[in-house]
């Protein structure tokens, strides 16, 4: 993939929780740049409003799946927050990171 104006190489941003109003925001400055982003998400947490308790971002729309493949298409990364943003052990490591990252 080229990227804008012949550089060899770009910055990138990554953007946690993969919030909906990103599209409105900061999308097209990444567009208007020619610079793809890159967001984390909580893999049950995708196209609902999140309800991770506890969390700053609760009741924000997240991306959903439509739109995520959209990003993708534009040479956004897409990276995992585990499956329910929970502390990693070995009694839920197979749910929180493989499961997760099969459903991301
Ligand atoms: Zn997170």
């Amino acid at each position: 993939m080229g990227w804008k104006h012949g550089k060899r190489w770009v910055y990138s941003i990554t953007y946690d929780e993969g919030c909906q109003r990103l599209l409105d925001y900061a999308v097209p400055l990444h567009r208007r740049f020619g610079v793809p982003g890159h967001v984390a998400l909580v893999a049950s947490q995708v196209g609902v409003p999140r309800n991770c308790p506890g969390s700053s971002y609760d009741g924000m729309m997240i991306l959903s799946r439509t739109e995520l493949d959209g990003l993708r298409t534009e040479g956004w990364g897409v990276s995992c927050h585990g499956h329910t943003h929970a502390g990693i052990d070995s009694g839920n490591a197979d749910f929180e990171v493989v499961a997760a990252r099969r459903v991301l």
